[in-house]
């Protein structure tokens, strides 16, 4: 066994900006001679594969792990979570909506299933530009954390798996790496994703979004619970499912509009009601329409709203917020 450690793992930038990668490459050279924290980098969270050695490194950390990453913290955890890398939510006193008690509480959903009693931190490089801010914040939690870890190199001790994920436990080299041009045939190549993300805290597996997709995105698992199954079958740049889910659980962490990326506190819904204002269609007539694009692309007949358009949803009030979303809904009408 060795000591208390917490396990920090940043999840890298998608393209090449430099203030981006300055701020990871700061945070991992401050961190790398703590003794009470290991670090490393995989490259970005949602675009791993289940394969790839990045995720089956996270899958074998097995104390608290803390991850920043460039996403919505919400998205980022259950990114995380579809790929069997779970834990208690830890609280970041860097996560504005987490200090907010006003809040509203989470839904009835159906939650995440087996998860361990170890913590899972994820914390949103874009909320903050100074590394010390994070620096600050990852001690604070490595000083409270209490859990007795095993090292790393030691559960991963049995090859093959060693030599694979040796890489992550020295960062020094990824960071070397990260510097010099791609090789490919020694670089693990990480193409950019687009699939929708099930947020199980929401989620009551009412099975709208299976019902609506007609690309075979959405399946089950053993326990009958939704889960998106065949994830590269999904649109790029198309949310339609998000707008169909009745507890606004879907995101798509690429989206511009915060809602549907994972913003914590939003309702996808509400900038589409306000859309109304301007006669633009509502939410699900544009979640058909997307549909349709989609499958006219596909050389399929468009359905529009003759197929899986859950009926409960066309009842509901239209609800208007503040200013903030009245602005994001023009966003999303390109006004
Ligand atoms: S539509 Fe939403 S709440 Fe219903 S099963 Fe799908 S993700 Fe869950
Ligand atoms: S965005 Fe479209 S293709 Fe992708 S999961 Fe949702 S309905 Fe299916």
């Amino acid at each position: 066994m060795a000591g208390k450690k917490l396990t920090v793992v940043i999840s890298q930038q998608q393209g090449k900006n430099p203030v981006q990668r300055h701020l990871e490459e700061e945070i991992a050279v401050q961190l790398l001679g703590d003794p009470d924290i290991d670090v490393s980098l995989v490259p970005h969270l949602y675009d791993l594969s289940r394969d790839h050695t990045g995720t089956m490194f996270l899958q074998s950390v097995p104390g608290n792990l803390l991850v920043l990453s460039w996403l919505f913290s919400r998205a980022a955890r259950w990114i995380l979570d579809r790929n069997g890398i779970k834990g208690q939510e830890g609280i970041s006193l860097l996560n504005p909506e987490e200090e907010d008690t006003d809040a509203p509480p989470a839904t009835n959903g159906i939650g995440s299933w087996d998860v361990p009693k170890r913590k899972l931190y994820c914390i949103d490089l874009r909320d903050h530009q100074q590394a010390k801010t994070y620096l600050e914040e990852i001690r604070r939690i490595a000083r409270e954390n209490t859990v007795q870890t095993f090292d790393l190199m030691g559960l991963i001790q049995s090859s093959p798996q060693r030599a694979k994920l040796q890489k992550y436990v020295e960062p020094e080299k990824l960071l070397k790496a990260a510097e010099a041009p791609a090789n490919p045939e020694t670089d693990e190549q990480v193409k950019r994703r687009w699939y929708p993300v099930i947020d199980y805290s929401r989620c009551t597996n009412c099975m709208e979004c299976i019902d609506f997709c007609l690309f075979g995105v959405y399946g089950l698992d053993g326990a009958d619970r939704i889960l998106v199954e065949q994830q590269d079958n999904c649109k790029k740049g198309c949310p339609a499912c998000s707008r169909v889910c009745p507890e606004n659980a879907i995101m798509f962490p690429g989206h511009k509009t915060a809602a549907i990326a994972g913003a914590e506190g939003e309702v996808a819904g509400l900038k589409i009601d306000l859309s109304r204002l301007f006669g633009a269609p509502n939410a699900l007539e544009m979640a058909a329409m997307e549909r349709d694009t989609e499958l006219v692309a596909d050389g399929r007949e468009a359905v529009g709203m003759s197929v899986g358009i859950p009926k409960r949803q066309a009842s509901k009030p239209t609800q208007r917020d503040n200013l903030d979303d009245l602005m994001d809904g023009l966003d999303q009408l390109d006004m």
